[in-house]
């Protein structure tokens, strides 16, 4: 058997589904661009026949991304397959993922039809997908909690049908370590084709155990897993990848298993997949979270300072956590700046570049020391602006605790200056009333969270917020960054409002 695990990224289809989370087709292509960067051999870019949206994001996946292999789910229908095909024939190396559920619970309530049909149905699902291309995903729905001897003869009929890839998903995040262990080797035992075969697990995290499981699995012979950086996902998501990959790294002495990636990538994939879901990392979140390396005990702090390996099992670095040094400031040109950002990994486009130094001097004229976290903050900012209908020009506000909240927002719409005054119940409530008032788009605020991006007086403030818009329920996220977060708060806005306009 290999060594060598494939990484199956669904941040695009399962990522998706978690809730409050709605990415557009360019918000799409530059998370899978990163994923393809990070090494992840599969990518699951959605699943076509659920919406014309969905259809066309992974179109654009399928076209625009390459070194990696682009995957559409359908069910085991011959509509869902066609569908599937047609938005992912032009991908380097298409995938059809398809899936039935194998488990009685399914067959009974959801399905309403017996083993032997849904047996039939998979094979046919698979032919027919065959037609199309060799490279097909079959997958067994609810997989762990189905008949075992019955499992084993859907995978082995799917695998004669041509299946390559056969997935035993836990989709209710209902196993344990040990049981999903047994699963896959009892799988191995039983199914006599299973050699022609990836095994490959997905596991959810109802319990906690998504990593775990997936870990147990590929130890049992599983080689393919599938989960999402920053582990989000349905309910309480998928296997946080980025914990999966730095399992195998850091215990390569007990699993001796490698997988593609760059682990380098993995904090500025976890960094740009937040932002465009809106969905924050937590603090005290496994390799990724802003506590993830940091030492507070006086204790740690003294043993580090001795030898890093006193405290810490993995190397920051190594995750491409950026180290807090401060590096730049007032006086630093724009070569230096280039410099620090290519080091950072960032290869930005020359009007990217002076956009970006741009807003870099602006800061500095407020921020004495700029960390790689504020250099990483501004950069996706400018990043996540692709088209922009609406531009800031200025805030005006009057706020105090005798005063009615006031706002003057000044915006150019398409090289049109405009401004608008508001008052409301704060200053913030004022702003995006001005701001309302300019777009005259009817959008109700669901969410605001700020955080700080660096600590100190003088840290910039990043704010996220989400928008639901009135007349179709759509949610979109918007993320800007300052020193002031009154300017941050009105960048936030304006960012998801401009989204609102692309999408009409
Ligand atoms: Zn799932």
């Amino acid at each position: 058997m290999s060594n060598q695990v494939y990484l199956f990224d669904t941040t695009l289809r399962d990522g998706e589904q978690s809730p409050g989370v709605n990415l557009n087709a360019a918000e799409k292509v530059q998370i899978a661009k990163q994923l393809a960067i990070l090494g992840i051999d599969v990518l699951e870019a959605g699943f076509p026949i659920t919406s014309p949206g969905d259809f066309a994001a992974v179109q654009a996946v399928a076209r625009e991304v390459k070194g990696a292999t682009v995957a559409a789910l359908a069910r085991a229908s011959f509509k869902d397959i066609d569908t599937a095909w047609e938005a992912i024939k032009e991908a380097e190396q298409p995938r059809i993922h398809t899936f039935i559920a194998t488990s009685d619970i399914h067959l009974k309530y959801k399905l309403n039809k017996d083993r032997r049909q849904v047996l039939e149905i998979a094979v046919a699902a698979v032919k027919h997908a065959g037609k199309y291309t060799n490279d097909i995903e079959f997958s067994a729905e609810d997989a762990s909690r189905s008949d075992l001897a019955y499992l084993c003869q859907v995978l082995e009929a799917v695998i004669t049908a041509g299946a390559k890839v056969v997935n035993i998903p836990d989709t209710v995040g209902y196993t344990t370590p040990e049981e999903y262990h047994n699963l896959v080797t009892e799988i191995i035992k039983r199914v006599p084709n299973i050699d022609q075969a990836i095994i490959s697990v997905h596991c959810h995290d109802d319990l906690g155990l998504a990593v775990a499981n997936s870990l147990a699995a590929v130890s049992a012979g599983a080689r393919q897993v599938e989960g999402t950086v920053n582990g989000i996902g349905e309910r309480a998501g998928n296997a946080a990848l980025e914990e999966v990959i730095m399992a195998l790294q850091t215990r390569r002495d007990i699993y001796h298993l490698t997988t593609n990636t760059n682990t380098k990538e993995i904090y500025r994939t976890s960094r740009l997949i937040a932002g465009l879901t809106g969905m924050p990392v937590q603090a005290n979140k496994a390799i990724i979270g802003k506590n993830a390396f940091a030492h507070e005990s006086g204790i740690h702090q003294d043993g580090m300072l001795k030898e890093r390996t006193t405290y810490e099992i993995m190397n920051p670095a190594m995750v491409g956590v950026a180290k807090s040094n401060l590096v730049l400031g007032k006086h630093s040109g724009r070569h230096a700046f280039k410099e620090r950002l290519i080091e950072l990994g960032y290869q930005l486009a020359e009007d990217e570049l002076n956009k970006a130094f741009g807003r870099f001097k602006e800061l500095t004229g407020k921020k004495k020391e700029i960390s790689d976290y504020d250099l990483e903050a501004i950069v996706a900012e400018e990043a996540r602006e692709t088209t922009k209908k609406y531009n800031l020009d200025y805030l005006h506000i009057s706020s105090g605790t005798t005063v009615v909240p006031t706002a003057t927002v000044g915006i150019t719409i398409e090289g049109e200056k405009t401004a608008m005054a508001a008052c409301g119940d704060g200053p913030i409530d004022a702003i995006y009333k001005a701001i309302d008032k300019i777009t005259n788009l009817h959008l109700v605020l669901e969410e605001y969270v700020i955080n700080a991006v660096t600590g100190g007086k003088d840290a910039l403030g990043e704010v996220t917020v989400k928008l639901r818009q009135a007349a179709n329920g759509k949610i979109y996220i918007g993320r800007g960054v300052s020193t002031d977060i009154l300017e941050a708060s009105a960048k936030a806005y304006i960012n998801a409002t401009n989204k609102v306009a692309v999408s009409d």
